[in-house]
């Protein structure tokens, strides 16, 4: 998508030579017209595929995640991340290992949200090593559902959660693949 590798240049910068910050626009302040964008995007390159449910991880996956759903005319659900009291008891439960914090955490979904036969799109900001991918098709697959396929923003392409997505025979979809980051400049 030529647009947001143009706002990555533009307003995004890079953190040593493995991590992009796009807080502008994706993971602090949201530029909310250009999400839009993002999830018209999401629907023109997934609309042959049945669509149910679109899930995602709170935090950055949440905006990225309503404009998807609001193009399929489907519900959103985001796996939280927090341990909170008014979350249902029976939940469906995997680890993910975070790329930018280094520490594993829990995430779980509500049994009630996800049911067997659903097809799940998938949707998340960044794909590095699939981890965080990885712990939703665990959870989908849990609930006896379908993975429909997964749409990341910003994919980095030195990182093999990509590589290891796509061997899965998943259709993967990301909207800007950086190659390579050099003196704290992106490459696609
Ligand atoms: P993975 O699980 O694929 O290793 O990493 C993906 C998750 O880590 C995303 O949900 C995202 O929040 C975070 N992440 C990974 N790489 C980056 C990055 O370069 N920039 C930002 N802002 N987040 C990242």
């Amino acid at each position: 998508m030529k647009e947001l590798k143009e706002k990555i240049k533009r307003e995004g910068h890079a953190i040593g030579d493995d991590i992009v910050k796009v807080d502008s626009f994706l993971n602090h302040q949201i530029d909310v017209e250009f999400m839009d964008k993002i999830g018209e995007e999401f629907y023109k390159r997934f609309q042959n595929k049945k669509v149910d449910k679109i899930l995602t991880i709170e935090a950055s996956g949440i905006a990225i995640g309503m404009c998807v759903a609001k193009y399929f005319k489907v519900p959103l659900v985001f796996a939280k991340k927090n341990e909170s009291k008014n979350l249902d008891k029976d939940t469906y439960n995997t680890e993910v290992f975070s790329f930018t914090k280094n520490k594993n955490y829990a995430v779980k979904v509500s049994k009630k949200y996800i049911t067997e036969n659903e097809n799940i799109l998938i949707v998340d900001d960044f794909l590095a090593n699939g981890k965080a991918a990885l712990g939703l098709i665990d959870i989908v697959e849990q609930a006896n559902a379908k993975v429909a396929g997964i749409g990341i923003v910003i994919e980095k392409a030195f990182q093999p959660g990509g590589a290891e997505l796509r061997e899965k025979g998943i259709q993967l979809e990301s909207l800007a693949i950086i190659k390579r980051i050099e003196n704290g400049e992106v490459f696609y």
